[in-house]
């Protein structure tokens, strides 16, 4: 979609802190982190929300909040992670190009340095 920043994102047309991509999603670090490494997994293919996703690109994603899941605990050893996805402007959703949130939790306040963290976790 011509007007989506996602979208955009995945062209390479917005600057983002890739960590990883394949043929069907991408991932990348949020620019607003609610935790160190906070990360957003979307399909290459634009669809807004639950709704409108096709049940083979919403497979795709989770099986790469899965893998991501597991990378970042592996790489980040937080205490915990929250995995959401919001539906609709009134359910918190600002972008309208589905995505899911890992959001790392830790018992301790992080300190960090975006760049490294960067390296820490890119995969390609
Ligand atoms: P939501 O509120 O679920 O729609 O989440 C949208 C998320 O996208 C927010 O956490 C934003 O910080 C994040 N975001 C918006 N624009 C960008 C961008 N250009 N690069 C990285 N993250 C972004
Ligand atoms: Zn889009």
């Amino acid at each position: 979609m011509d007007d989506c920043i996602f979208c955009k994102i995945v062209k390479g047309e917005i600057p983002c802190y890739k960590i990883y991509e394949d043929d069907k999603i991408f991932v990348f670090l949020d620019r607003s982190p609610q935790g160190k490494g906070h990360t957003l997994v979307i399909p290459k293919k634009h669809s807004s929300n639950i709704h409108d996703i096709d049940e083979e690109s919403l497979c795709d994603v989770m099986k790469g909040v899965k893998m991501m899941a597991k990378h970042i605990k592996e790489k980040l050893n937080p205490d915990g992670m929250n995995i959401k996805q919001n539906n609709g402007e009134i359910a918190g959703q600002a972008v309208f190009h589905y995505h899911v949130h890992i959001i790392p939790k830790y018992s301790e306040k992080q300190e960090y340095d975006i760049d490294e963290l960067h390296n820490i976790l890119k995969i390609n």
